[in-house]
């Protein structure tokens, strides 16, 4: 059977192939140090647990509105306001089986053949799959280190071509953990605008920001990016709900719709209690959040100094999320080679960049206690003395 070529053209994910690598070893029974994960090492809080199973007593338990309940989009449009300074209407909102399934939703609404989506690398991976799927092209603009992994405004400007449909910003960022600030957004913000280019900007990582690093939702900025931006968001990493699947997006009434229809035809409305839980989540108290946070951010102090001291190798400190990308380039191997004989020759795992699009760096994700950080920063430091 041949198969259509929008999928045979998709990458296996190479995150997924060091992964499958470090589980053989462990089934030998060697220790793995792994700084792979890409979601928080927190249960998730029991208030948001026990109101999905109070759902599930209730017998909440059948097809939901195919863009979520209404107490959930109503809570969903009260956090914009409160958190972002943003309008959405509850019928500008769509809550999704996870954040992923919102982007999908985003570019597969505006992009299709012939359109062009830039994306600044090293960028999430699934993004330019998800342009890919949609028909359209990726174009990546490489930035650089010197910049904070950050695009600038005149780098997007100089990758736009009269194809250009979309860009994607995302604040904070995987894998660079950078933060894009006020005014490097609203500089975005103008060149895209004098074009009318949609904006996707994912803010999954929203509420893990530090050192004073202030999160600015794109939309927020004016009255026109609020038209041009799709503004994505979910619960996975705030609140620790990876496995819930629930994440949304706030878009003008007419994308909104048109995603509500393509949903409702696709995969209906998210799972029905894991809902109830979200809104518990929104609504409930957010020392949580805090408090996970601040856990991050402890790990994220110690691997910025210990990975800032090996010789050769450097860093830009974080101000977001839970990963650091360690620049590799002066040690002479590619990402995927020096991934490969990391995890062979000293048992860490990480995630070459060139997953990412950038083949100078390996991504260290600190979603791991410091239990697993300190020992395998040892070792990390001993193999790069080896190089
Ligand atoms: N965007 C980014 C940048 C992510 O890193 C992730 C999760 N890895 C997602 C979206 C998807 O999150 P969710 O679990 O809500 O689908």
């Amino acid at each position: 059977m041949d198969l259509a070529s929008r999928v045979s053209q998709i990458t296996p994910s190479l995150t997924l192939s060091i992964d499958s690598k470090a589980k053989a070893l462990r089934a030998e029974g060697i220790e793995i140090f792994s700084f792979g994960a890409g979601e928080p090492d927190f249960d998730t809080p029991d208030h948001i647990k026990a109101a999905a199973i109070e759902s599930l007593k209730e017998g909440f338990t059948k097809y939901t509105p195919s863009s979520g309940i209404p107490e959930l989009r109503s809570a969903i449009s009260e956090k914009f306001k409160r958190d972002n300074n943003l309008d959405y209407k509850p019928s500008e909102i769509i809550v999704s089986n996870g954040a992923k399934q919102s982007c999908f939703n985003a570019i597969l609404a505006v992009c299709g053949e012939g359109d062009e989506v830039i994306i600044p690398a090293p960028y999430w991976l699934s993004y330019p799959e998800m342009v890919r799927l949609a028909g359209a092209e990726p174009v990546i603009v490489e930035t650089t280190q010197e910049n904070g992994w950050k695009m600038t405004a005149q780098q997007f400007e100089e990758a736009m071509s009269p194809r250009t449909k979309m860009v994607i910003i995302n604040s904070p960022g995987n894998p660079t953990g950078a933060v894009y600030t006020k005014e490097e957004l609203r500089a975005i913000v103008e060149v895209a605008a004098d074009e009318e280019i949609t904006i996707l900007s994912d803010e999954i990582y929203e509420s893990l920001v530090y050192d004073g690093a202030e999160h600015v939702s794109v939309a927020s900025l004016t009255p026109e990016a609020r038209d041009l931006t799709i503004t994505v968001n979910g619960f996975s990493k705030a609140y620790a709900m990876t496995g819930w699947r629930i994440g949304y997006l706030g878009a003008p009434e007419k994308i909104a719709k048109a995603i509500d229809s393509l949903q409702s035809h696709s995969t209906s409305g998210p799972n029905s209690f894991a809902q109830k839980g979200a809104l518990a989540a929104l609504t409930g108290s957010q020392q949580c959040v805090t408090d996970m946070r601040e856990e991050f951010n402890i790990r994220r102090e110690y691997i910025y100094e210990r990975l800032s001291a090996i010789p050769k190798v450097t860093a830009v400190k974080p101000l977001g999320a839970f990963y650091i990308l360690a620049n590799i380039s002066k040690l002479g191997l590619s990402s995927t080679n020096f991934a490969d004989r990391l995890l062979s020759k000293a048992n860490v795992a990480v995630v070459p960049g060139i997953a990412f699009g950038d083949d100078r760096v390996v991504r260290l994700s600190y979603a791991t206690g410091l239990d697993v950080i300190k020992p395998g920063l040892d070792r990390f430091e001993d193999f790069c003395k080896t190089l």
